[in-house]
């Protein structure tokens, strides 16, 4: 397990503009997450929070034009995707992972001998998985459905990204994404930043800060209330500050 100075944020984004396929996407965000936190990124379609979250784990088709990101006190702008999951990030896609002929068990055996640079024994592995599987009360023919949330305890990441991970799931499934996410927050000091443009999965968690991004901008933060907020009243007070903002780009 890699070791961080206690004062250095876990997470450190300054400034960054990213750009995709030579549209400019996100302007100048500024956003700190420290060890044990989880904050949430919402904001309405298209805003950009995947993008931010691709950015973050290295994804090389999101150019980063100005700015920096720092992990664990290390400048990562640079670095490729798997080296930023060895030093213990992670990001759970938008959309299902489908690995065809590889079984989920062994799909996430290779991401675990990714993360910890070890050949992971089948044996440690099955009594791990199963392990996992009763916290979660998980049905194994669910399948690709808990696939994410299986990967995010079996891991252990120290900053878990989780893009949607609520998106068409009904309200089952959604009760066991958020107790593997509980369950995560209560037994590692892994951090989270939990993307979302619902708010289903937050109602029983605990939220240390709410971000807002609408058109590329940060334009609000708050703390988990936040969330409760926009629960009643959307992102529509939000869009003026984000018009303000792009006008003085
Ligand atoms: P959100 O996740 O907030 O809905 P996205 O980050 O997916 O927003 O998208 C933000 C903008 O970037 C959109 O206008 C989208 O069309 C564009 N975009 C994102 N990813 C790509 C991509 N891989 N190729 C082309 N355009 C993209
Ligand atoms: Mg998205």
């Amino acid at each position: 397990m890699e070791e961080s100075d206690m004062s250095e944020p876990l997470l450190n984004v300054k400034n960054l503009s990213v750009n995709v396929e030579e549209k400019s996407i996100l302007h100048g965000i500024n956003l700190t997450i420290n060890k044990g936190e989880t904050h949430v990124l919402m904001g309405p379609n298209g805003a950009g929070k995947s993008t931010l979250g691709c950015t973050l784990m290295g994804n090389p088709n999101y150019h980063v034009t100005d700015g920096e990101i720092f992990f664990g006190g290390e400048n990562i702008t640079k670095e490729a995707a798997d080296k930023r999951a060895k030093l213990g990030m992670f990001l759970s896609f938008q959309n299902p992972l489908e690995v065809p002929g590889i079984s989920l068990s062994n799909f996430i055996r290779s991401a675990l001998s990714a993360r910890t640079g070890k050949n992971v024994r089948i044996w440690d592995f099955n009594k791990e998985l199963q392990k996992a599987m009763e916290v979660l009360d998980m049905d194994p023919s669910y399948g690709f459905r808990d696939l994410k949330i299986l990967q995010l305890l079996l891991l252990n990441p120290s900053l878990a990204i989780l893009d949607e991970t609520d998106s068409g799931l009904d309200v089952d499934a959604v009760r066991t994404v958020s107790k593997g996410i509980e369950e995560y927050q209560k037994s590692k000091d892994g951090a989270l930043l939990i993307i979302t443009h619902s708010t289903r999965i937050l109602e029983s968690l605990h939220v240390d800060k709410t971000h807002v991004l609408v058109d590329g901008h940060l334009v609000a933060e708050g703390d988990g209330s936040l969330v409760d907020e926009i629960n009643e009243h959307g992102f529509e007070q939000f869009i003026v500050s984000a018009n303000e903002k792009g006008e003085n780009n």
